[in-house]
């Protein structure tokens, strides 16, 4: 399915041009436009989902079976030293664009992208709290 107004389905489609460092029968891989670090690229399946929620998980399966190909070729072709995987859900949790895609962030030695978290406390209480409600 494609969303008429998703502008990720427009580029996946290849009706919107744009960096492409990989196609296949499903997925597009781009450079992103506000690049974190040099080669910021992101895995957008060429069917429509808002996010991880709404994807199958097959489909999801091959979209980090892909992120794990591509960030093994391109850690050789940027001399990256590492990377970081990034997948926003929602707006609370960063996402901005409402189709799915995963960010392939390549890091650099003393590169200053920023995205950390303070850690806190597993307290006693919550832990007790969440494990109960998972069972
Ligand atoms: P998120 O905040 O996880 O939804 O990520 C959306 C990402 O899409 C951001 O990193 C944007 O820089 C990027 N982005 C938005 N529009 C475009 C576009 N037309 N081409 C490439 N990247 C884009
Ligand atoms: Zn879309």
């Amino acid at each position: 399915m494609k969303e008429r107004e998703c502008i990720f389905c427009k580029i996946a489609a290849g009706e919107i041009p744009s960096a492409t460092l990989h196609e296949d029968d499903e997925f597009r891989v781009i450079l992103d436009l506000g690049p974190a670090s040099k080669g910021h690229a992101l895995i957008l399946p060429k069917e429509h989902f808002r996010n991880l929620y709404d994807i199958d998980g097959e489909t999801a399966a091959r979209a980090m079976k892909l992120a794990k190909k591509m960030i093994t070729k391109m850690t050789d072709v940027l001399g990256c030293d590492g990377y970081n995987i990034v997948q926003n859900n929602e707006t609370c949790a960063g996402q901005t664009v409402f189709h799915f895609h995963i960010h392939l962030i390549p890091r650099y030695e003393g590169d200053q992208v920023g995205l950390g978290w303070q850690s806190g406390e597993l307290t006693e209480e919550v832990k007790n709290e969440i494990l109960k409600k998972m069972k």
